[in-house]
């Protein structure tokens, strides 16, 4: 992968006012040949400037039909990755800050799963017993890897599709990196607790027994997002004494018992759904990231909309304003990302077996 990354300390002495008047004028600029995609974590002050707001699976969608030659992605590093595996070569995509990446997403490396790969070779031809299914929240190279081996994406909103689509063509399935979404997954489709294990990567085994091993159809890598794993059952709990009419929707990457304690769990796309949905006057507690559930409150002011407890997102708070005015007057020349073209095909391939679903 290659990346330019120049300081923006120029904009530091702007005001903010300034920089929101320079991005406006810049983005005016750039037309039809810029396309800026926001995701729902981002803060509100740069989630504005968002032609397309929505989650990692609705903004990559979006991405691959985009014509624009230049798509800033205001998100997390693997989601401007997988916009530049899925468009074409003449079009560019650049992130206003190449620092802001996913730890989940670094909780699982390529060389890890080659090595889970060969140890799972204790049990036969890992490529007849298991199908890799990678969480979009992974490095292109895991992505690759999943290709490579029969594999695909997925996103919160379509996981449940992708393990169904995994099952029926082979007998066992590899899900990475968040354990809590291939969980909640996995029970969800009726899949028993004890046809599912943990994998962690730095165990002999992933941890396990060849006997456990042999009898899970669902193995989970040992990862997960700081963010979501903040909530649980006594919050659930408090929130039900302190708002007894309020219904709870958390994401699925939350653990399994607060997800079980909750009145329904889904992607972000699922939750701005959702309130949506709710009739003005009922009040919705919410489990996922703050930005998200502050634009909602700001939005829908006839409900009562609160978090389950405060939990930001720091890596997607790095993308500033400032930020984004630097990609938007050097356009295409900052802050690119680009994926290496070995990684890029087997990548694209898993990716378009998630868009095929
Ligand atoms: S919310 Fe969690 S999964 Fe999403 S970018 Fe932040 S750390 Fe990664």
């Amino acid at each position: 992968m290659i990346m330019d990354a120049f300081p923006s300390e120029p904009y530091s002495d702007l005001s903010d006012d300034e920089v929101f008047a320079r991005i406006a004028a810049a983005r005016a600029a750039l037309g039809d040949d810029a396309l800026v995609l926001g995701h729902h974590y981002q803060t509100e002050a740069v989630v504005r400037f968002a032609d397309l707001k929505g989650d990692s699976y609705e903004l990559s969608k979006k991405a691959a039909e985009s014509h624009a030659r230049l798509i800033v992605f205001c998100g997390v590093h693997f989601m401007a990755e997988a916009a530049d595996i899925l468009t074409r070569p003449e079009q560019t995509v650049v992130m206003p800050d190449l620092e802001a990446g996913c730890p989940m997403a670094d909780m699982a490396s390529r060389g890890e799963l080659e090595s889970a790969w060969v140890q799972l070779a204790e049990l036969g031809n890992p490529d007849d017993l298991f199908l890799p299914v990678t969480y979009i929240n992974s490095r292109a190279e895991v992505k690759a890897f999943c290709g490579l081996h029969g594999g695909l994406i997925c996103t919160s909103a379509n996981a449940g599709k992708a393990l169904t689509w995994a099952l029926q063509r082979r007998p066992k399935v590899f899900f990475l990196p968040d354990q809590h979404l291939g969980r909640n997954t996995a029970l969800a489709q009726g899949i028993p607790p004890a046809e599912i294990t943990l994998w962690d990567p730095v165990l002999p085994l992933g941890g396990n027994s060849l006997a456990v091993l042999r009898q899970a159809r669902i193995l989970l890598w040992k990862g997960h997002c700081h963010v979501h794993t903040r909530f649980s059952t006594a919050q659930v709990r408090q929130a039900r004494q302190a708002h007894p009419e309020a219904k709870v929707v958390v994401h699925p990457e939350c653990p399994q018992e607060v997800v079980a304690a909750s009145d329904a769990a889904g992607s972000t796309g699922f939750i701005v759904r959702y309130v949506e949905a709710a009739p003005p006057g009922s009040t919705i507690v919410i489990g996922t990231e703050i930005n998200l559930i502050t634009r909602l409150a700001r939005q829908y002011r006839d409900r009562t909309i609160l978090p389950l407890v405060s939990s930001m997102c720091p890596n997607m708070y790095k993308n500033s304003p400032r930020d984004l005015l630097h990609v938007l007057e050097n356009p295409g020349r900052v802050n690119v990302v680009r994926v290496a073209d070995e990684i890029r095909e087997p990548a694209r391939l898993a990716l378009q077996r998630m868009l095929d679903l």
